[in-house]
């Protein structure tokens, strides 16, 4: 087994560290990538999802390599603050002026990247993210 801590390994360990090798927002947030940020703060940075599933699909992640938001608690309330404030800049700068701010949390969650981003997604309608509107089983 590699030496290495692997992204995957720092969620099963619920692990904070400021920068995790082969992380893909580690790298993007820290300027490493070819992805260029619409927004940063100290704490966030912001940039395009590579697969956009809305008009406007912006992540926030955080720069620091927090592995999802179960890991969060009193002590990241800047970095909170500055999610929002990304959001608010965001939309001040689109089209649009309403939005869904989504974090998925683990893998049933939907989570892929195993580092803590925000989907902000504007210019369509969405869904009941609680699922209530989940096609019932008689009508799949
Ligand atoms: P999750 O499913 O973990 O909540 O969301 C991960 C998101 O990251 C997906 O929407 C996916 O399209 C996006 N993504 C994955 N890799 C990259 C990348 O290298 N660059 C950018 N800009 N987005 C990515
Ligand atoms: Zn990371």
């Amino acid at each position: 087994m590699s030496s290495k801590t692997s992204p995957q390994a720092a969620v099963s360990q619920g692990e904070t560290e400021l920068r995790m090798e082969s992380c893909v927002f580690c790298d993007i947030a820290a300027g490493r990538s070819d992805t260029a940020l619409t927004f940063e703060t100290e704490h966030v940075a912001a940039f395009p999802d590579i697969n956009p599933v809305a008009p406007l699909h912006v992540l926030i992640v955080s720069k620091a390599h927090i592995s999802s938001a179960a890991e969060l608690d009193r002590s990241h309330s800047a970095l909170l603050a500055d999610v929002f404030a990304a959001a608010k800049h965001t939309l001040r700068t689109s089209e649009f002026d309403t939005y869904r701010l989504v974090s998925n949390v683990g893998p049933e969650g939907g989570q892929v990247i195993p580092h803590l981003h925000f989907h902000l997604l504007a210019g369509r309608e969405f869904g009941d993210p609680t699922g209530s509107d989940r096609p019932s089983e008689e009508n799949s």
